[in-house]
């Protein structure tokens, strides 16, 4: 199967009219340069020279909501971005937007210059959490912009915090089996943070809002990768990518943020299935044990900086993990 590769293009909305209490709308709109359409060919251009062959390549419109855009600009954009699609360099764009802000009218612009997947900050689906986040759509929003994208034959990639205010473990698990039912084919799940200079820092601050652990966020995020793998939902992203800002510290007040999320979770995941098939061969007379899983998850079999080996010898067993190419995903074998 083909690698994917997006190559991103960074168009915020500019004075967005919205308050997520998550976001530091003066950040976005004061510290990144913002490209303009005549900017689109010479960033594709660079990226393309430097990608790996035979990659599905798609330029993304990332960091806003795109069609909340003047629509001649949206069709400035999407005109430099589709000269590579019709060239055959790029299969395809790909861009992210708000439930809100998605129409026929829009749709139809989208499709006329081969725009393939549309994502949505859908964050959660409880009003609850909706109104208290301050994002301004409704459950009914996401409904309505999820069928229509999924009528229009573009597909579509459902976005999702946890932890925002309000939110518990029910409702983030409600939020991703709506998510299935709305027909996503893809989704990210982002745990929620406290940025410098948000709402949510000031609620923090006020001892009005109080974030998950990240031991939480971790618990929460492998219950919701279950519910995804199971409905063959394809998980892009866990976590927040770690830019230099949040690493160092400079605009992290508080929350699960961990640069290596994703691994954490994979090995929690691991750690169970391993607990699982070694109470079923208890039995065995040796404490002498090989785990042989598949090449890619090995990885995560043994655990983000060997949790799980670590864990297993520390209950006395004398441990090797092995990788085989062969094996499917979940697939182990304990000798
Ligand atoms: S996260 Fe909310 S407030 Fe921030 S740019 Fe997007 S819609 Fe606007």
């Amino acid at each position: 199967m083909k690698k994917h590769s997006n190559i991103p293009i960074f168009v915020p909305e500019l004075a967005c009219p919205h308050q997520c209490v998550f976001c530091d709308q003066e950040k976005i709109s004061g510290t990144h340069l913002i490209p303009q359409p005549t900017d689109v060919s010479t960033i594709v251009e660079r990226y393309l020279e430097t990608m790996p062959e035979n990659r599905i390549i798609n330029i993304a419109f990332f960091g806003g909501s795109f069609t909340g855009l003047p629509v001649d600009l949206q069709e400035q954009y999407l005109k430099e971005a589709f000269r590579f699609v019709k060239s055959g360099r790029v299969s395809g764009i790909r861009l992210s937007t708000r439930p809100d802000y998605i129409n026929k009218e829009v749709l139809h612009l989208l499709k006329k210059y081969c725009v393939t997947t549309i994502e949505l900050g859908v964050q959660s689906t409880n009003s609850e959490v909706l109104n208290k986040s301050g994002r301004g759509h409704t459950f009914e929003d996401i409904r309505n912009a999820s069928t229509l994208i999924c009528n229009y034959d573009f597909e579509l990639g459902l976005q999702m915090m946890i932890g925002l205010p309000g939110d518990s473990y029910k409702k983030s698990i409600q939020t991703a089996n709506d998510i299935v039912s709305l027909g996503a084919d893809s989704t990210r799940i982002y745990p929620a943070i406290v940025v410098k200079g948000t709402a949510l820092e000031r609620l923090y601050h006020e001892g009005k809002y109080t974030p998950l652990t990240l031991e939480q966020a971790v618990e929460w995020t492998k219950d919701l990768v279950h519910i995804f793998e199971k409905n063959d939902v394809s998980i892009i992203r866990i976590g927040l990518h770690p830019s230099e800002e949040l690493v160092i510290g400079k605009s992290l007040i508080a929350g699960p943020f961990h640069a290596s999320l994703k691994e954490i979770v994979m090995s929690k995941i691991w750690e169970e299935i391993i607990d699982t098939e070694l109470q079923c061969i208890n039995s065995r007379a040796s404490n002498k044990i090989k785990i042989t899983v598949s090449n890619r998850q090995i990885h995560y079999a043994v655990g983000y900086r060997q949790t799980n080996k670590e864990q297993l010898k520390s209950r006395g067993y004398n441990v090797r993990f092995e990788p085989n190419p062969s094996f499917t995903k979940y697939q182990l074998n304990i000798g």
